[in-house]
């Protein structure tokens, strides 16, 4: 399959249900050829299906895939250009780890001293080199995933879809895999497409990143785009650690709204949002984003702060994190460097102010 679109996937109005289940609702997407690409996003959102609808094992209730400019809806997994790493390993247990690899390239009838450089390449390039002989049961979770990757990689498709390859690996290694599933990707150019509910996964690892959640789409961009501007309030609350207040737009003044939270008033930058005066809209603010301020502090006019009422410090290694309460009851966290922590001092129950630059935080309409 040729490389000259350079859409590698369009899916227009995707849906696909089950009974009264609607898996994946009305879904439309494009992803450039030779991105990296990761659906994240909670479980039982339809990333699995979305993919399966990609790769051929589900057929469309509606909308249509296309894949290099060609309509695949209705094709099998074997006639479209893509192949599948499942979650599970999925090894064949009583053949060799170079008859695992070479396995489809038999099928395809390709010549044998051919499939033996294709395959011993191949090793080569997911890191197996020499281990043509082993069986599965001989190796690591870590080198399982890494020949399930060379089985589907040698097909050379230009499309891989990766259902939570790393899930069964334990930390480490996923980080490690992680790292080399990159590397992997940027030296044969293919796309892949990248199924997992592991946010620090997605962010080491994607180009681009969507957000799927309750079947929908809810918002596409950069690692850093999710994580830095995210539009919508699901993602907010999706990714990182995001502090949410809820109030209505009561000013608006330039690029700029003020809202009502009740018991305190916000500034933010709009965003392009075009929230009107009224409109329900909520404002994030990442918790690493915040300072913590005695109120004898001098007041410091960059920073919008609201008193609140210090309640503890959860040490997690690295970073501290300093929980409040608001006066309307909720709780935020404040994340800040253990080391040298100015804020260790504060004791629970001392009245304290949490403070803010306001282009640190995104207001959020839906
Ligand atoms: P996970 O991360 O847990 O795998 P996911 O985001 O991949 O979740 P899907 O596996 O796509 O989500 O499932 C989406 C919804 O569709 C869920 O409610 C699931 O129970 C339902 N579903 C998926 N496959 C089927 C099926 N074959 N029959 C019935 N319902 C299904």
């Amino acid at each position: 399959m040729n490389q000259s679109n350079d859409i590698a996937v369009e899916v227009s109005g995707l849906t696909k249900t089950f009974g009264s289940v609607v898996a994946v609702d009305a879904i439309d997407l494009t992803i450039d050829s030779g991105t990296y690409f990761v659906l994240l996003g909670p479980s039982g959102g339809g990333k699995t299906t979305l993919l399966r609808l990609v790769g051929g094992f589900a057929r469309p209730t509606a909308g249509r895939v296309m894949l290099h400019g060609q309509d695949v809806s209705e094709l099998p997994p074997d006639m479209r250009p893509t192949s599948m790493v499942f979650q599970s390993y999925a090894l064949f247990p009583h053949m060799s780890v170079e008859r695992n690899v070479a396995y489809g390239l038999k099928l395809q009838k390709m010549p044998r001293d051919r499939i033996r450089d294709t395959v011993n390449n191949m090793l080569a390039l997911v890191g197996l080199e020499g281990l043509n002989a082993r069986m599965p049961h001989e190796l690591s979770g870590g080198q399982q995933q890494r020949v399930q990757l060379a089985r589907s990689l040698v097909l050379k498709r230009d499309i891989l879809l990766l259902d939570e390859p790393l899930a069964s690996l334990d930390a480490k290694l996923r980080k490690d895999m992680c790292l080399e599933l990159k590397r992997i990707q940027e030296k044969v150019g293919i796309t892949f497409i990248h199924v997992t509910h592991n946010q620090e996964e997605a962010m080491t690892i994607a180009d681009r990143i969507a957000i799927i959640a309750d079947g929908k789409m809810i918002e596409e961009g950069t690692a850093r785009d999710i994580y830095e501007r995210p539009i919508k309030r699901f993602t907010a609350e999706f990714i990182g650690e995001n502090n949410l207040i809820d109030g209505r737009v009561a000013e608006k003044i330039g690029d700029r709204v003020v809202v009502d939270a009740g018991f305190a008033t916000i500034a933010v930058d709009s965003g392009g949002m075009g929230a009107g005066i009224g409109d329900a809209v909520s404002v994030s603010i990442r918790s690493e984003l915040f300072r913590l301020l005695d109120n004898d502090d001098v007041a410091d006019d960059t920073l919008q702060t609201i008193p609140a009422n210090y309640v503890e410090a959860v040490y997690l290694g690295l970073t501290t994190s300093h929980l409040v309460k608001l006066a309307n009851g909720s709780e935020f966290a404040v994340r800040r460097l253990s080391d040298a922590d100015p804020n260790a001092s504060f004791a629970p129950g001392q009245q304290v102010s949490i403070g803010w630059r306001t282009k640190d935080a995104r207001l959020h309409k839906d």
